[in-house]
């Protein structure tokens, strides 16, 4: 199994070391991770910037230390907002990455986590604002593999239940998995969203099984974790859901091609 989700020191918002991410990954028995550091052009207040040339060379001495015990990916999550398309593909063509991650962090040039976001919406006109800029991105960002956390505006919306079901969001789900299968991609289980395990908060077993329907082949966990202790939480749980929504193998990108494991 492959954590295809972590956070290093040089996302502004981890502090995780490289090694500490592999002594821990290896641990676990995981047979391989990513690294997919943050790059958001201009994220509200600024931040999550990264200079991939010191990445790079980071984690070469990083693999030539670990790369015998656990396969490394060189990696990126890069935040897309509809005008940071070009600036995200130079950087995306700019390096050799194995894997790149594509996720929305801001909506309306408001970065959700602060609240503001929700301010005055029902849950589902929030939701749905969501998944349509989660659209919008795998219609017009043309350089990525897997799609981040879809589920993300779940983490710190304000509601009573938080749960994104597909029932309640069917037209617009549908349209991101055929259109996400018919460009030969697919989209990441993100387990850090339930790391917590709180009650009435889970993922939509439903998500999974409509995408197996629509002929979705590609899902990969990822556990975002920007401290070690959440790498691979959860995993077990989470795999097997996977399985019983009909998948077989799991993904990982390496020179940007896809690589499938047995689940
Ligand atoms: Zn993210
Ligand atoms: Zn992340």
């Amino acid at each position: 199994m492959f954590d295809c989700h972590m956070h290093t020191k040089f996302s502004t918002d981890s502090i995780m070391d490289a090694s500490a991410a592999c002594e821990r990954s290896i641990a676990l028995g995981l047979e391989g991770i990513a690294f997919t550091d943050h790059l958001d052009i201009d994220f509200p207040g600024g931040g999550f910037m990264v200079n991939f040339d010191d990445y790079f060379s980071e984690i070469a001495t990083i693999r030539a230390n670990y790369g015998k015990e656990i396969k490394i990916l060189d990696a990126i999550e890069v935040g897309i907002q509809p005008h940071v398309l070009d600036g995200s593909m130079k950087t995306v063509a700019g390096y050799p990455f194995d894997y790149v991650l594509a996720s929305v962090h801001v909506l309306d040039g408001l970065d959700p986590s602060e609240g503001e976001f929700y301010k005055d919406k029902p849950r589902h006109e929030a939701y749905e604002l969501y998944l349509k800029e989660i659209y919008r991105m795998i219609k017009t960002f043309e350089s990525f593999d897997m799609v981040g956390h879809f589920d993300y505006i779940i983490r710190y919306a304000p509601y009573e239940d938080r749960m994104l079901r597909y029932n309640d969001h069917r037209d617009i789900l549908d349209a991101i998995m055929i259109e996400l299968v018919k460009q030969g991609r697919g989209f990441e289980l993100n387990t850090g969203t339930y790391r917590k395990n709180e009650p009435g908060v889970d993922y939509d077993f439903e998500l999974l099984k409509r995408y197996r329907q629509l002929g979705g082949e590609l899902i990969c966990l990822g556990s975002d974790a920007h401290r070690q202790e959440h790498i691979g939480l959860r995993f077990e749980y989470f795999s097997q859901m996977v399985r019983d929504a009909g998948f077989k193998y799991s993904v990982h990108f390496e020179k940007r091609k896809p690589v499938f494991s047995p689940l």
